[in-house]
């Protein structure tokens, strides 16, 4: 049980999460806002950013700083953890590595998933493919794992891995300027993977460059694919299915931004962050729930 059950609980830091949680904290709302990286690493690439209305010629980093700033502020509970999985109920039950949260309303600001899911990660999802080497690395004692990653983050889950398996692989899928720092046990590989196979369980990943014997593969990225974190959510393609108002097919759960759908843009993120929040608090007072600090 979580000590405190939130009004709004929003996944995802960048713009879309950050504006739902700025207007979320204005309305009085407690809000919990999870940020598992540094906010939106996507946004920090952006060299200049021409068309965010009011900022001309920011950079992507500093209009991130600039957003974070002004959110944070209005002092949300900030979560530096990654939402592993959500379960609806009487309330919402939310999973990180760590702690269990409970929230009567969730915003779902992920962003999007950038790079294609590989062949049979769906199919051997829980069976050897894993999204978080905290939960579960502990099934592979002693056994060979492959990392493969697009945050550096990953190096430390991959540092974590070798002191439990007997040998880890770690395919950064990501440029590093620094060395990596591994025990004996942990080698870097070059390569694109491209599938992963087995039959019961994983036994191999296939890359373009050569086949790994593996128990399992850790996979790593920014955001992962929101039907995992949500099972049964209606997607349309790759992203969440949203009404006008931004409700999900699940009722009381919202979602903004770039896991909504194109375009890709930073000025749509906020603004659906704002329908978003404003939408799950009409949802809150319709329970007859109007919480508040
Ligand atoms: C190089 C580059 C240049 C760009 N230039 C422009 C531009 O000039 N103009 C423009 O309008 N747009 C631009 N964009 C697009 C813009 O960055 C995105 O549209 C915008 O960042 C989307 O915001 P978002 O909040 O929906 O998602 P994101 O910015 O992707 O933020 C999602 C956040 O959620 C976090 N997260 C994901 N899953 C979880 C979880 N389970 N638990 C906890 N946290 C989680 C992630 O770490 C991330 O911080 C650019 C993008 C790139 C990559």
């Amino acid at each position: 049980m979580a000590e405190k059950v939130y009004d709004i609980a929003i996944v995802g830091g960048g713009p879309a999460g950050l504006s739902a949680a700025l207007t979320g904290r204005i309305r009085n709302k407690d809000v919990l806002l999870f940020e598992h990286l540094d906010f939106s690493p996507k946004l920090q690439k952006a060299h200049l950013v021409e068309n965010y209305p009011g900022l001309p010629q920011v950079t992507g980093k500093d209009l991130m700083r600039l957003l974070a700033e002004h959110c944070l502020a209005h002092n949300p509970v900030v979560v530096r953890e990654k939402v592993l999985n959500i379960f609806p109920g009487d309330v919402f039950t939310l999973l990180t590595p760590a702690e269990t949260y409970e929230a009567r309303s969730v915003i779902l600001a992920t962003g999007v998933v950038n790079t294609a899911l590989f062949d049979g990660e769906r199919d051997f999802l829980g069976r050897g493919v894993s999204y978080c080497a905290t939960c579960d690395g502990l099934l592979y004692r002693d056994k060979t794992v492959a990392v493969i990653s697009y945050t550096r983050e990953g190096a430390h889950e991959a540092k974590y891995l070798g002191e439990i398996c007997r040998d880890v692989y770690y395919l950064p899928q990501y440029k590093s300027e620094e060395p990596f720092l591994f025990r004996d046990n942990v080698t870097v590989l070059q390569g694109k993977p491209r599938a992963i196979t087995g039959k019961e369980q994983v036994d191999r990943l296939v890359t373009d460059q050569r086949e790994l014997s593996v128990d399992g593969v850790f996979i790593l990225r920014q955001s992962d694919p929101v039907e995992n974190l949500l099972p049964g959510i209606e997607l349309e393609g790759e992203v969440i299915k949203v009404s006008r108002d931004m409700s999900t097919s699940v009722s009381g759960v919202f979602a903004a931004g770039d896991c909504t759908g194109k375009p890709w843009q930073i000025a749509k993120a906020t603004g659906e962050g704002l329908v978003a929040v404003l939408s799950a608090i009409t949802f809150l007072e319709s329970q007859g729930r109007q919480g508040g600090p």
